[in-house]
């Protein structure tokens, strides 16, 4: 039994059966099965099939918000937020896929035709995060099935009541049941998973996990896709207006509760402007609401996972003990649930794990720099690649040093900022693969070359 908690009150929700590696065995085998009549599906029926999925997502909306809500403890108003953005983004795939399956004659004479066609990779294993599983669900399961594919999902176990509603709304609306099948579990259901054959795997959630199902596939010819981490930087240059600009990184830090992939994870500030950051940045901290996620003015929820409330708690002892200073919060609530407080630092340097090591959490290192090759020598100075921004008024500026950035995205003048139009991606421990775009709709698809020659004399 898989037991399913609401983290705002650390009390039980329900408990949910759990497969295991029989279960996981027979639906791969049922959705290998099926895979091909979906395939045969013609387009225009399946594409049907996910917009009456949208249809069905816009109509259970404030449903599924508060499951979502109850499951993990986004605050509501941003549970609401994430299924209406899913909707964009199963717009865009609806206006994209078409065209990027359709056969290509890139060669022709009287005797020889050579075309391209597109095939769906198969039967593909979708293992899923917590945080945001409509968006990153649906980055995934949405492509793959408009492309033909047949998708095992695995919600994370932390918002598994999600993964059980999006089963039953794709299946309402008209996917195979075998098409689309729900996994619940942990991470020994993940196992078995992989342990099927499947065609390819696309994982979403952290880099220890991501690293350690690319070495137990490393000899799977198969297609495998990693969505991991971030400790991503931005840069508050000194020609910006820091009254309008704090509040919105503030934002970019601390909305979910700091636990989004692309978070504001260090602030790097010019020396000129750095008093006035600090003082505008707490201000907008000072004024976030922390309590009850059901409520409509809780901008601040808590922790999911009851686990990492322990990892928050090393990362402000690390810093601490490494001369970090302390400007509010630094540690849990003392409430039911598993809350810890918006927690900001000040004198952080790169010893600190705080700026190295992903935190996904409401805590956050800011950090004076002198000039912009000191900003850009932190902002690289990560493993991860996930994203960069910075702030200022010179687009020229800004260009030069985001064309000097290693991440999958660049920011300017914004933050935490998706796009379905644009590729998202991360590069070194934030994954490897991209989703949404053009080229997330191509992830699930394998070219065939056609070499066509008509016989001599006929
Ligand atoms: P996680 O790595 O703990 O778990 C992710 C999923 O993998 C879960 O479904 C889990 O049950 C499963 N799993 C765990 N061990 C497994 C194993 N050995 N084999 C197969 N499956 C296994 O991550 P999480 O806590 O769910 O998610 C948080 C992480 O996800 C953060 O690092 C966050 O930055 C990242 N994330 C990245 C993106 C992105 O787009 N780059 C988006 C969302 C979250």
């Amino acid at each position: 039994m898989l037991q399913v908690n609401n983290p705002s009150t650390g009390e039980k929700i329900q408990d949910l059966n759990e497969d295991n590696v029989d279960s996981v065995r027979l639906k791969f085998e049922r959705a290998k099965a099926a895979q091909k009549d979906w395939f045969h599906v013609p387009y225009l029926q399946r594409a049907e099939i996910i917009k009456n999925f949208s249809q069905k997502l816009r109509e259970n909306l404030e449903n599924l918000a508060l499951t979502l809500t109850q499951e993990m403890g986004k605050p509501i108003t941003q549970s609401r937020h994430e299924i209406q953005g899913t909707l964009h983004r199963i717009d865009f795939f609806l206006e994209n896929t078409l065209e990027m399956i359709k056969d290509r004659t890139v060669f022709k004479t009287a005797m020889v035709e050579e075309k391209i066609s597109q095939e769906p990779l198969g039967t593909l294993a979708n293992i899923s995060a917590w945080n945001y599983p409509y968006f990153v669900g649906s980055n995934v399961f949405v492509p793959a099935l408009l492309t033909g594919n047949a998708v095992l999902y695995k919600p994370s176990e932390f918002a598994s009541l999600s993964g059980l509603r999006i089963e039953k709304l794709l299946i309402s609306a008209g996917v195979p049941s075998d098409i689309f099948t729900t996994l619940i579990g942990s991470a020994s259901v993940g196992k078995a998973l992989l342990n099927t054959p499947i065609d390819g795997v696309f994982f979403t959630g952290s880099f220890a996990t991501g690293s350690q199902i690319k070495k137990q596939l490393a000899d799977r010819m198969i297609k495998t896709q990693f969505e991991l981490g971030g400790k991503d930087p931005i840069y508050i240059c000194e020609d910006v207006d820091i009254n309008l600009t704090a509040p919105e990184i503030a934002d970019g830090v601390f909305y979910n509760t700091g636990q989004s992939c692309c978070s504001v994870e260090r602030i790097y500030v010019h020396e000129s402007s750095y008093n006035s950051f600090i003082e505008n940045f707490m201000q907008a901290v000072n004024s976030f609401v922390m309590g009850d996620p059901m409520k409509e003015d809780t901008y601040l929820g808590p922790i999911t996972r009851k686990a990492h409330l322990d990892y928050l708690e090393n990362q402000v002892k690390d810093a601490q003990s490494k001369g970090a200073r302390l400007l509010c919060g630094g540690q849990r609530v003392d409430r039911p649930g598993y809350f810890f407080q918006p927690t900001v630092f000040v004198n952080v340097n790169h010893s600190m794990q705080l700026m190295k090591e992903e935190t996904f959490g409401p805590i956050i290192g800011i950090q004076k720099v002198k000039n912009d090759e000191e900003a850009l020598h932190w902002m690289n100075d990560t493993h991860y690649g996930l994203t960069a921004s910075i702030y200022t008024n010179n687009k020229k500026r800004a260009i030069s040093i985001l064309s000097e950035m290693n991440t999958g995205t660049v920011y300017w003048n914004c933050c935490d900022r998706v796009s379905p139009r644009l590729p998202w991606s991360g590069r070194n421990h934030s994954g490897m693969g991209t989703t949404l775009s053009t080229a997330g709709i191509e992830t699930f698809l394998q070219p065939k070359a056609w070499h066509l020659k008509t016989l001599k004399g006929h």
